[in-house]
């Protein structure tokens, strides 16, 4: 599956590819949201894996750009970030996210949470 890991943090960005690539997936990096939605125009994605905490545009901000945009809506959005409160959850789960996982987290557990959205 091809995945795009959308992180600030190089360090995160290498954990999240690392763990994916180690499960036979495919996976490009994006620096924030902004640059995530340029990623996406013209190449499909399967799955995104989103920091909140981020410059330009902030995972929440994305979320809700990609409400707008019928292609990006559909992909599967799993919220990975330090900001693990039930009212984050909450908040980004209502603007479309599909998983939320805090950090640091378990590469099981994010594994987990891919197959459970895809299958695999
Ligand atoms: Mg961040």
């Amino acid at each position: 599956m091809k995945f795009l890991a959308v992180d600030d943090s190089s360090t995160m960005r290498k954990i999240v590819s690392l763990a994916l690539k180690g499960a036979g997936h495919e996976v490009t990096e994006a620096e924030h949201g902004k640059d995530a939605l340029a990623k996406l125009e013209g190449t499909s994605f399967d799955c995104i894996v989103l920091d909140i905490n981020m410059p330009e545009m902030n995972g929440l901000e994305f979320l809700t750009a990609r409400k707008f945009k019928p292609a990006v809506a559909k992909i599967p959005v799993i919220v990975l970030t330090t900001q693990d409160e039930t009212s984050m959850r909450d908040q980004a789960m209502e603007l479309g996210a599909n998983a939320f996982l805090g950090k640091p987290f378990q590469k099981e557990d994010l594994l987990a949470s891919v197959k459970k959205l895809l299958g695999v």
